[in-house]
């Protein structure tokens, strides 16, 4: 059977739209002593995540390169937002 990557792409935009704070003020997201722009990188991956839900609804399938792509770089922002205090731990 073949594995369903529509389903798997858009599971990752879920958990990505959960463990990411989009949505949290200018105010509290910048900083001092910021590590990387937590600002910029959250509008980047919002609009990563948009672009996909389009493309999905368009009813493009993803492939295995697409989903390893998007679960990357939802990681590396995630740990840049970490250092900037932006998300709860677990
Ligand atoms: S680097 Fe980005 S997150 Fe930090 S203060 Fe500037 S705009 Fe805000």
């Amino acid at each position: 059977m073949k594995p369903d990557t529509t389903t798997a792409m858009r599971n990752l935009i879920a958990e990505i739209r959960r463990a990411i704070p989009f949505g949290t003020p200018m105010a509290s997201v910048c900083s001092d002593n910021c590590n990387g722009c937590s600002m910029k990188l959250l509008e980047f991956l919002d609009m990563e995540l948009i672009d996909w839900e389009r493309r999905l609804h368009a009813g493009e399938v993803p492939n295995f390169g697409d989903i390893a792509r998007l679960a990357k770089t939802g990681r590396k922002i995630y740990q840049v937002m970490k250092k900037n205090g932006l998300v709860n731990p677990p």
